[in-house]
């Protein structure tokens, strides 16, 4: 009884999403026997999670930006000499070979490209816009020349059809001066256009590598740096507050947004390629756990990899069960400690930090998600938006927090850097509880895999540390 209340109360934000996400399909299916509804109704059906979708998206600016200024900064602090310095390298190299993986299995098994030969190129970019273009693109979109500007354009080379930036908004009704902003900033890049052309979201890559510099400087300031990075840190804090919030509203967010996708179904293939997206990331996860994890620990450590996964047991299953590998923390210590007997001085750092930057499954799967996603729509991805997609899946991953879904918040970002449709993360809300246990019991191995290796190269440091220490005790002076 009272275990069941508490069972309850601490996990209802998962059972709510579970539960409208059934209640959502039953919906659909009810309105779809039962009602036809014109296009126009079908809209006003979809409107609670057109609103979600609104809510997510907003969240993103001061989401990346205090996320990613608090966390550079964080790094310079605690990332203190040679083992930390080894830990990051471990945590970056990982995260690479986890995406690299998952977008090779995506295109390989292209689980959302259609069986019908037949289909159309949805490109972004016109026919005669080179590689070379696309290589450039990627770099102007990682300096903008303006801050402003990044945050709701992208810079894209278009070298035909140089037609005017098209305001989608009824102007009659909008306020004078926001007509005037509009002129203004219609004048402003005007001039562009004669050398390219902007497509619109949020330049999310020009936004990363500005906060990554800003809070590296800020880590190095000392003193004065402290009081921006206190700003960026209750920034950070009210973000992730009312993502909380946010997180409340997605069950009915989702359960609309699910009964409106099955309305609209026209081929039932989406379900066939629901199923390969799934089988997608699972075997990209288990690869990633059983051969590359495994291979880069015993060329390092030269032992067992699979004994050492078998002493992490206990916290893999907390991380499938509770899908946070924050909070699966404590079960991953003991684990490290007691099982793999890996030092202290070693988890101390690199677990918790691990736990909150340290993400292949998340990695992974946000790569995998994301040209799914581009599949789906028939969108060709160029070389540049390729490399687009590893660097935001790599930094989204990072700035994922360790609790559940996170990975699925931070999405948006990947779709919203290289212009693919948002609102169909629907799609893969409705499968995420799933995916989510699994990708964070790979976060957690990767975390423990990281501490094991860690170990075996700071041995010398670690002896040095062991004969001060020593020194000190036997003889204080
Ligand atoms: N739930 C994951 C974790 O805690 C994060 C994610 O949603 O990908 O590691």
């Amino acid at each position: 009884g009272v275990n069941f209340k508490r069972l309850l109360r601490k996990n209802w934000l998962l059972i709510a999403t579970v539960v409208s996400v059934l209640l959502g399909i039953i919906l659909g299916i009810v309105v779809r026997e039962y009602a036809s509804l014109s296009h126009l109704h079908k809209q006003y059906f979809g409107f609670p999670g057109e609103i979600l979708m609104r809510m997510l998206k907003l969240i993103i600016l001061p989401l990346i930006i205090s996320s990613m200024i608090t966390g550079v900064a964080a790094l310079d602090s605690e990332v203190s000499g040679k083992i930390g310095l080894r830990a990051v390298i471990y945590y970056f190299s990982t995260t690479i070979i986890a995406v690299i993986l998952g977008i090779i299995l995506v295109m390989t098994i292209k689980p959302g490209v259609s069986q019908e030969a037949e289909h159309i190129d949805r490109t972004g970019t016109t026919p005669n816009v080179t590689t070379v273009d696309t290589l450039l693109d990627l770099l102007r979109n990682m300096f903008p020349e303006n801050l402003v500007q990044a945050c709701f354009q992208q810079y894209k080379t278009k070298r035909k059809e140089l037609e005017p930036m098209k305001v989608s908004v009824n102007t009659t009704t909008i306020p004078p001066l926001t007509t005037a902003i509009m002129a203004a900033v219609e004048n402003i890049t005007k001039d562009y256009k004669i050398i390219g052309s902007y497509s619109d979201g949020i330049n999310v890559l020009g936004l990363i590598v500005f906060c990554v510099a800003f809070g590296l400087v800020i880590g190095k300031m000392g003193a004065k740096g402290r009081i921006l990075l206190e700003f960026f840190d209750a920034l950070n804090e009210a973000t992730m507050k009312l993502v909380q919030i946010i997180m409340c509203y997605m069950p009915v967010g989702i359960l609309f947004l699910i009964a409106a996708k099955i309305i609209e179904v026209e081929d039932w293939e989406i379900f066939r390629k629901m199923g390969l997206y799934m089988v997608t990331v699972l075997s990209g996860l288990a690869i990633h756990a059983t051969i590359c994890l495994p291979l880069i620990f015993f060329i390092i450590v030269r032992k067992n990899p699979f004994t050492f996964t078998l002493g992490m047991a206990q916290a893999l299953v907390t991380a499938l069960m509770i899908s946070s590998s924050s909070a699966t923390l404590p079960v991953t210590f003991r684990c490290a400690e007691e099982n793999n007997r890996i030092d202290k001085r070693i988890t101390r750092f690199v677990l918790p930090v691990g736990a909150t930057i340290n993400m292949d499954g998340t990695a992974l799967y946000e790569a995998v998600a994301a040209i799914f996603i581009a599949q789906l729509n028939d969108f060709n991805l160029d070389v540049g938006q390729i490399v687009t997609i590893s660097i935001t899946a790599t930094v989204a991953s990072i700035g994922a927090a360790g609790v559940p879904n996170a990975g699925l918040v931070t999405m948006v970002i990947v779709l919203t850097a290289v212009g693919l449709p948002a609102s169909d993360v629907t799609l893969i809300v409705a499968v995420d509880w799933l995916l989510d246990r699994f990708r964070t019991m790979i976060n957690v191995l990767g975390d423990a895999y990281g501490a094991g290796i860690v170990q075996k190269l700071s041995k010398r440091e670690l002896e040095r540390m062991d004969l001060i220490s020593d020194v000190d005790v036997a003889n204080p002076f």
